[in-house]
Parts: structure tokens; sequence; C-alpha cells
């Protein structure tokens, strides 16, 4: 089955390179009218330009799509409010939203200068925020919403020098973890990606022989699929040089210690604590609250 998005209107954000442009153009190429926001700045967000995102927009008339472009920054709720006015002025409906704007300042956490640590926070976890915050009335209005965000391994698993962009980007996950829950009645369906692409955010890393195996086109597979009509609701996938997979968090099983608990008791039964043979995951916080009484309940009874 093809996974088309005629008739739908896609907001892509930090959509005027990329990976963000690449998702604007295949959404575009699947029939999606798309508003390319990009605010136009350098890596580490400084600057700014509209050039980025009208040029993407340009590419998309060019092969036959629709398009707006928007300027706005992420951070900035007004510009925000703008983001939203101008979808709906042009196109009478938002039916996606896929945040993806971000900007890195790498250090070490003990050379970390806090007002760095703040930026980061607020472009990545803030602006998705933002951007999900504002479209959510219509997405509610409409009874249909596809949300993607865009966190990262760096976020999953930590990376060296990413306290700042870590914390961001797996708060964006924990974003959607709520979203899910709240969207779910409104036929909202919150998932989140985590890419691998080389992209000038990344191409550092890459030594050249594997630039070409991290096309960012491989990533948009994942967003397409996230943002359809048969999309999942509240799935972690990552996606990278044509590999893809699914993250979770997940809990051990554990071990009930009573109601006289101490550290002792809790260091002498480590070993079945952290063993993760038994692991489950929770679609949600108070699942795992009723885990956590019914061990203690069933301790009560057995007296
Ligand atoms: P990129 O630098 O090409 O794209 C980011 C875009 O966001 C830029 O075009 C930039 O102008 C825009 N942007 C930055 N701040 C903005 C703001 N305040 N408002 C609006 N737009 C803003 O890098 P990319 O690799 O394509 O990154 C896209 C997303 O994927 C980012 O969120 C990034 O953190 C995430 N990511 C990328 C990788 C990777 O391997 N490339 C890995 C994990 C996560």
């Amino acid at each position: 089955m093809a996974i088309r998005f005629d008739g739908r209107v896609a907001i892509v954000t930090g959509a005027g390179g990329g990976l963000g442009r690449s998702h604007a153009l295949e959404f575009a190429r699947r029939g999606a009218k798309v508003v390319v926001n990009d605010l136009g700045g350098s890596v580490d967000g400084s600057g700014g330009s509209s050039d980025a995102a009208n040029a993407v927009v340009e590419e998309i008339k060019a092969a036959g799509g629709e398009a707006i472009a928007n300027g706005s920054s992420v951070t900035d709720r007004d510009g925000v409010a703008r983001l939203v006015a101008e979808a709906m002025d042009a196109f009478g409906r938002i039916d996606i939203l896929v945040n993806n704007a971000g900007i890195l300042r790498d250090k070490s956490f003990a050379k970390m200068n806090m007002d760095d640590f703040q930026l980061v926070v607020d472009v990545h976890l803030m602006g998705a925020a933002n951007c999900a915050h504002a479209v959510w009335p219509v997405m509610k209005q409409q009874k249909y919403g596809r949300i993607v965000m865009t966190a990262s391994s760096s976020g999953l698993y930590g990376n060296f020098g990413q306290t700042n962009y870590g914390a961001a980007k797996l708060g964006q996950a924990g974003l959607m973890n709520t979203l899910k829950l709240e969207g779910a009645k409104d036929n909202i369906h919150t998932n989140a990606i985590v890419p691998i692409a080389a992209t000038r955010m990344t191409e550092d890393l890459f030594p050249p022989q594997l630039l070409e195996l991290f096309r960012p086109e491989l990533v948009s597979p994942a967003v397409m699929l996230l943002a359809g009509e048969d999309a999942p609701n509240g799935e972690i996938i990552c996606a990278g040089a044509g590999h893809f997979a699914k993250a979770q968090i997940v809990e051990s099983e554990g071990a009930y210690l009573g109601a006289d608990a101490t550290a002792e008791a809790l260091a002498a039964r480590w070993d079945d604590i952290v063993d993760m043979r038994g692991q489950q995951p929770f679609e949600m916080g108070a699942k795992q609250t009723e885990k956590f009484a019914m061990k203690a309940m069933a301790a009560l009874k057995k007296g």
C-alpha cells in the first residue's frame, strides 16, 4: 500500500537543509502541501536567513508540488503562532508536524556554558513543545493529527560533550510519551525518530566513504510511515543508512524487599534487581505504579 498524503498539510521545522529538507521533499512527492520552516542559521544556531526555506519551497514547486516558506524560530512563541496562522491561511488545515529543527553547542559538562545548555534545550525541547502546542487545537478540532519528534541516540544512550543536546533530545521522547496518551482519543498520534545521517551537523563525524551511505533520504521513510494514516502511536524508530529499529524504555521485573527494605537488603538483591530477563515496557506511568502496588499487596496477602 502506497503511503500518500494527498489533501494533507505537513509542517516540517528546520526544513531548509539536511534531514528536514529531505522529509519536506518526500512529503511533497507523496502529495502533501508542505510548510517549510527554517530560521536559516548556522549549526550552532547563530545568524538567520529565509533563503534556506525559500530554496526548498522552490524545489518543491519546480517538481510540481505546493509549499510555502516560514522563517520563524521555533523558540519564539509568537513566531510559531505566525507559522501556524500562515499554514492555515494557505492550506486550511494542519495534519502533520515534524519537529526537526535543531542546533548543537557541544562542550564537556565541565566546560559547558549554561547559556549554551539553555539554548539547546530551548530549540530542541521547548521548540518541539511550542510547535506541538500551537498545532494541537487544530489537530483536535480536525480529529486528526500526526506529530513526529526528532530524538537522538545521544539522548537515549549519551554522547561525550552533549549533556545539553542529549537531555533535550530525550526530553522530546518524554513529551511524546504523554502526547501519545492525550492525543489518542482525537486520532492524534505522536511518534519519534532517532536519525543517523550525514548532514552539515554530523559531516565531521563521518569518514568520507560513509557520507553517501548515510544519506538523509534514508531516514525519511521512517518519517513518512510515522506521519501516515496508519501510523502507530508512541513508537521510537531509529533510522539510518537503510537500517531501521525500534527503541524502547523497559524495566526489569525487580525484587520485592518488603516494608522494612533497607539499602543493605537492596545491595544483597542487586543482581536480581538489574536482571533484565523479565523486562517489561509500560504504556503509561500509572501502569508502572500499579505493578509496584501489586507487588506490595501480594506480599501483604501472603502475610
Ligand atoms: P541541519 O543543521 O542540516 O538541520 C537543522 C535545521 O534546523 C537547520 O536547517 C537549521 O537552520 C534549523 N534550525 C535551527 N534552529 C532553528 C530554530 N530555532 N527554528 C527553526 N529552524 C531552526 O542538521 P540535521 O542533521 O538535518 O538535523 C535535523 C534534526 O535531526 C535535528 O533536530 C538534529 O538534532 C537531529 N538529529 C540529527 C542526527 C544526524 O545524524 N544528522 C542525529 C540525531 C538527531
